[in-house]
């Protein structure tokens, strides 16, 4: 038998056997989940550095490490509290019955994770699909060498064999393994192969959430203080050599902002990674020859202002800044994911937001402005995954806010109770009482209209009389 299919039969029959259900059991992978951060912390740290590109240890902790720490603990303490029933409002017809959401899991889910933060994007989800009862196949990324290695070879030493399995591949294992059957799938990586996923789950009717990338668009205001701006646009841009989904991708503002901002680039940029960021212990490496290649025909586009050089022998490419960009070149047709940051001129928020909603609609939208004004007329007047004022992705900090992308940078939501309830199956559920037979005779036949109008009226009365 086909290994996958056999893994995959093993997990079903252990998720029917009803063994992932109790909230001990859960709570248990959990902790379980949590020793594996604690106990290899190390292991990680060198494999998240490996993976990427010499990456800070400060970045790995607080991208990976920590946030996923946070999403269990944030789990364990909620768990009960999520996984109770939750009472709905009855109408007279149902006063004396019990009406209820049951969270109940959805069965084996599949996650399938990229390569940019391949730790986060494995557990943070995971911890979703424990918190809610499934059993679970995990994908990750074959481009993360070292993480996939300790994701294939420790993690499971600290999860119940018989409810969790790593499958390990790339683009052509995980198309055999999404001609399986799964109750969910969980995919985070480009839009490119998020319609390839949909495509396989459709085939199943496997409902998806679709964690995707794109341009997120940064608009600045004329009344800000561009100092302020470049340090939260720098510090966002180039955290992780610029490899984020939700990266402030590029910047629009008037030509006098650009003028006081290109300094204020530069100085921030130099005050992070010194006068030689080669050699700067805060900054990455690009993953790949393939991106490095993709990354350094980018730097083509428009004329540089700040940075632009590269070094292909270590996948180095400097923070850097590009103005004068056409609309029409790649930097403004593709997700950049690197270290690149073009500036397009607009006349004003007229403009700015004309030009945000000729595209697709971003997973982030990024708006500066002393005025709180500016700010809400970009909010109200875009759409977008999320929405961050004066600041670039810090609404990732807050559990209590979904994650997720809208139009093509995807669909669903995560992130702490939000996570649970996409693994968890929201179950109607109404417990009628048995007796009282009497008061049912209104709606059997024969039909009157007397019958009609009292049931009509008791079915819109939302009332609690009990
Ligand atoms: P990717 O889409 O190439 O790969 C993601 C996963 O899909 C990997 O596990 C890979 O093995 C698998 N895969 C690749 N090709 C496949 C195919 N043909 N059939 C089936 N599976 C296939 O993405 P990536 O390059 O790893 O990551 C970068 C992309 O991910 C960017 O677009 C970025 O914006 C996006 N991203 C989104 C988020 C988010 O939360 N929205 C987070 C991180 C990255």
């Amino acid at each position: 038998m086909d290994p996958v299919e056999d893994t995959l039969r093993r997990l079903r029959e252990a998720f029917n056997s009803g063994r992932t259900r109790p909230a001990e059991f859960r709570a248990a992978q959990l902790k379980s989940l949590g020793h594996f951060l604690q106990d290899n912390k190390q292991l990680l740290q060198d494999a998240l550095a490996q993976d990427g590109g010499l990456r800070s240890a400060f970045e790995s902790e607080v991208s990976e490490i920590a946030i996923s720490q946070d999403e269990i603990n944030l789990a364990l303490r909620n768990l009960s509290a999520w996984m109770k029933d939750e009472s709905v409002t009855k109408n007279l017809a149902t006063q004396l019955d019990a009406a209820f959401i049951r969270k109940e899991p959805l069965g084996l889910v599949l996650i399938i994770a990229p390569w940019n933060y391949p730790l986060n994007l494995m557990l943070v989800p995971l911890v979703g699909a424990l918190s809610a009862g499934n059993c679970v196949v995990l994908k990750p990324s074959e481009i993360s060498k070292s993480t996939e290695k300790v994701l294939a070879e420790v993690l499971p030493r600290y999860l119940d064999p018989s409810c969790f399995a790593v499958v390990l591949g790339g683009p052509q294992e995980t198309g055999q393994l999404l001609e399986h059957k799964f109750d969910y799938i969980f995919f985070t990586g480009s839009p490119r192969v998020g319609k390839i996923v949909m495509a396989a789950a459709a085939k199943h009717l496997t409902p998806v959430t679709l964690e995707l990338g794109g341009k997120n668009p940064c608009y600045v205001d004329d009344d800000c203080d561009p100092q302020i701006v470049a340090n939260r646009v720098a510090f966002f841009r180039y955290f992780n050599t610029g490899q984020t989904c939700v990266a402030p991708d590029y910047v629009l503002c008037s030509p006098e902002m650009q003028e006081r901002l290109l300094p204020a680039l530069q100085s921030a940029i130099t005050r992070f990674f010194g006068d030689d960021p080669q050699s700067s212990p805060n900054l990455g490496r690009i993953i790949s020859q393939k991106q490095f290649q993709r990354l350094q025909g980018l730097l083509g586009c428009g004329r540089v202002a700040v940075g632009g050089q590269s070094d292909e022998s270590d996948r180095y490419i400097a923070p850097t800044v590009l103005v004068d960009v056409r609309e029409t070149e790649p930097v403004m047709q593709e997700e950049i994911f690197g270290p690149i940051l073009p500036i397009v001129n607009v006349r004003g928020l007229d403009e700015a937001v004309d030009f945000i909603n000729r595209r697709e609609k971003p997973l982030a939208l990024y708006a500066f402005s002393n005025s709180n004004q500016v700010v809400t007329q970009v909010l109200a007047r875009t759409s977008s995954g999320a929405f961050c004022g004066n600041d670039g992705f810090m609404h990732m900090t807050l559990t209590s806010l979904p994650f997720g992308g809208v139009g093509a940078s995807g669909m669903g939501r995560y992130h702490g109770k939000f996570s649970f309830d996409t693994f968890s199956h929201h179950r109607a559920c109404l417990l009628r009482c048995a007796g009282m037979e009497k008061v049912n005779d209104l709606r059997y036949p024969p039909y009157t209209d007397m019958k009609v109008q009292l049931l009509s009226w008791s079915l819109s009365q939302s009332c609690s009389l009990l």
